[in-house]
């Protein structure tokens, strides 16, 4: 496809160019390794057919291993610098792409579909660390037209959201994941094709979408603020943990029986479904 990927002299190349000094707050690691953003893309399972969202393209490693094979691809961008220069970058790197790709300069915590010249069908990223978690949700819940998501994150959070009930890493990204789909650990990346080298090992997940609940942002929210509520106090059993949410303790452990709980049961043992049903009795109640 005449798409030349970026090597560790690129990288640096383009870093000292625009005078990048990768920041931590922004969780800036740029992978400068051919084979590892060749191995994401082939996880993700993207084709000619697939419009990607990329966030957080930075120097566009990913992107243009993303070009080889996707139909088309919208990157949004924080940082206006690393935004800025993108376009060049693949017109150099992938001159016969560059008409399908586009990049949009915003915060993917925020970025809503109307932001966008297209509706993109697969997210793929490498997500900026410290915010991984709630960008993902974020965009599963406002792009419903997504019906994958291939993401790196951190290995411990791949590891939580692929976690299932009674895991000691479950946790309130295991559930809400849960809630749009299947979850999937998929991979490992090592430290040293990132510069600069991040502290920690990454990990690929897969959310394979498929909406049992619906798509309605009420019933979303209704069942988010209980899983909330239910592991805020994670050693606390559900009749304690949501007396607040409820009202009072006994009204708590009410709701838990018309559900088909046990109101002695840790949060930690319930799948989505039980969250689900939960939100729903105590919405009915109201
Ligand atoms: N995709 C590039 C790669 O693999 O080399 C860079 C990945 S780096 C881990 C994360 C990128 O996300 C950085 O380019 C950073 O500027 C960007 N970023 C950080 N916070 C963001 C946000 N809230 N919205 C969009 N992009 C963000």
């Amino acid at each position: 496809s005449g798409v030349r990927l970026l090597g560790p002299t690129e990288i640096r190349g383009l870093a000292a160019e625009l005078g990048v000094r990768p920041t931590k707050q922004l969780g800036q690691n740029f992978v400068h390794d051919p084979n590892t953003v060749r191995r994401i893309v082939a996880t993700s399972g993207v084709g000619p057919d697939d419009v990607v969202l990329e966030v957080g393209p930075g120097l566009g490693s990913l992107t243009l291993a993303l070009l080889a094979t996707a139909g088309r691809v919208v990157a949004v961008e924080i940082d206006p610098v690393l935004a800025g220069r993108l376009p060049q970058t693949i017109a150099e790197f992938a001159p016969e792409r560059a008409a399908d790709f586009d990049v949009v300069t915003a915060d993917a915590m925020t970025v809503l579909p109307a932001d966008l010249p297209v509706a993109p069908t697969a997210l793929v990223a490498n997500l900026p660390y410290n915010v991984a978690v709630p960008v993902l949700l974020h965009l599963m819940a406002h792009f419903p037209t997504l019906n994958t998501a291939l993401v790196m994150v951190q290995a411990e959070v791949a590891d939580r959201l692929a976690a299932g009930p009674g895991s000691r890493t479950y946790g309130v990204p295991s559930v809400k994941a849960r809630y749009f789909g299947d979850v999937k650990r998929s991979g490992a990346i090592g430290r040293n094709v990132f510069w600069p080298e991040p502290k920690i090992e990454s990990g690929l997940v897969r959310i394979d979408r498929r909406d049992p609940y619906g798509t309605d942002p009420e019933h979303r929210a209704a069942t988010f603020s209980v899983i909330d509520a239910a592991f805020a106090q994670r050693r606390k059993t559900m009749r304690s943990a949501l007396a607040t949410w409820a009202g009072s303790a006994p009204r708590a452990e009410e709701l838990l029986r018309e559900a088909g709980i046990d109101p002695g049961v840790r949060g930690e043992r319930l799948g989505v479904d039980d969250y689900v049903r939960l939100a729903a009795v105590a919405g009915a109640a109201r």
